[in-house]
């Protein structure tokens, strides 16, 4: 049976329809959902007993549960355990401009980074539309505040699990879902390009970052397998289309390994790569955990003064949650 927190508004007016009633019933189930916070179909007291009773039929409502939680500074991490006991990570961000979730999409990851502790563990599965969902729900239910930001960099390649992800973001940027604005969602990808191209056709201004790490296949391969599949110049062309179509700036993101991609070489490479492009650029300080061998740069500041001396827009990315193993590639599929 289908959870209701599976179902984006379009998918409840069609099954309302397909049952013979109007189609704005539709609209009064999300505002129970995710207005009211009211999981008890029973208790839609403007939706009449028999539709009541075929909801109750057709869906179920079931939570994933957190399992622990983990206190840093500004940092929050939880621990869900899902419905068939495999586990996921999620991480609250207290910025100062507002709150921010980093969830996870899949249990696992294929990707094979070199550098990240979440794809040690090789994909399980996809999450489900409402475990993404529920990751949400379930830590502003815990907070008692509203979420305002999301990004989808957790565990999981997002774009390896395309259509579940697409349905989470419609349900957690409508009106009367959890109205989280498109501009204040982020979407993470080591470079799926096909699906880079099918996300330029999406009708939301929802941000794009990709997970680029080095400005030549020679360094990229080494670190980061998919690059054997979209190298570098395929990845490039597909963000240039993306970007001429939809006005969107994009986030390229490198993570600042020592003596792999952080020469002064590489930095005039990602500037020849990236001059005139409508990008900026998130130098991510590499977060170490102990089955890794790589090791923090010790040249981000000669790296960044190189790109914005030829013109880039850089930032550093904060560096938070290192002590609670909540930052950036430290998640884990693993309960322990
Ligand atoms: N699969 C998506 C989502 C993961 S996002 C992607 O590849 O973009 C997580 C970001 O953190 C990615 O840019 C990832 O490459 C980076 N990352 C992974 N391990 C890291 C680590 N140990 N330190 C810092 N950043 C890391």
């Amino acid at each position: 049976m289908k959870n209701l927190l599976d179902l984006k508004i379009e998918d409840l007016e069609d099954y309302f329809i397909s049952i013979g009633e109007k189609k704005y019933k539709a609209l009064q189930v999300f505002e129970w959902l995710y207005i009211h916070k009211e999981y008890d179909i029973n208790n839609f007291t403007n939706i009449n007993k028999d539709i009541r009773n075929k909801l109750l039929n057709d869906f179920k409502i079931n939570f994933i549960s957190i399992k622990r939680r983990e206190v840093g500074d500004l940092v929050k991490k939880y621990l869900f355990e899902l419905e068939d006991h495999n586990y996921v990570e999620a991480v609250l961000m207290y910025h100062d401009y507002g709150l921010s979730v980093c969830i996870s999409s899949q249990v696992g990851c294929n990707m094979g980074c070199k550098f990240c502790e979440s794809g040690r563990l090789k994909k399980v599965r996809n999450l489900e539309t409402y475990e993404m969902v529920e990751q949400i729900l379930l830590i502003e239910n815990d907070i008692k505040d509203k979420i305002n930001n999301v990004v989808v960099m957790g565990i999981g390649e997002p774009f390896d699990n395309y259509d579940n992800l697409i349905n989470f973001l419609k349900i957690i940027n409508h009106p009367k879902g959890l109205a989280i604005g498109a501009r204040h969602i982020t979407v993470s990808t080591c470079g799926i390009v096909p699906k880079i191209e099918e996300f330029s056709n999406l009708d939301l201004q929802i941000n794009l970052a990709l997970s680029l790490h080095a400005p030549d296949d020679e360094t990229r391969d080494k670190i980061m397998p998919i690059n054997k599949v979209y190298n570098i110049s395929k990845v490039m062309s597909a963000l240039k289309k993306y970007i001429s179509k939809t006005n969107r700036r994009v986030t390229i993101e490198y993570v600042m390994l020592n003596m792999v991609n952080d020469s002064i070489e590489h930095a005039n490479k990602l500037v020849l790569l990236l001059k005139g492009m409508n990008v900026y650029v998130n130098l991510i300080p590499y977060n170490e955990t102990k089955n890794i061998d790589f090791t923090k740069s010790k040249r981000i500041k000669e790296f960044k003064d190189i790109l914005i001396k030829n013109g880039l827009n850089v930032t550093v990315r904060k560096e938070f949650g290192g002590n609670i193993s909540a930052a950036c590639g430290q998640l884990r599929s693993k309960e322990v």
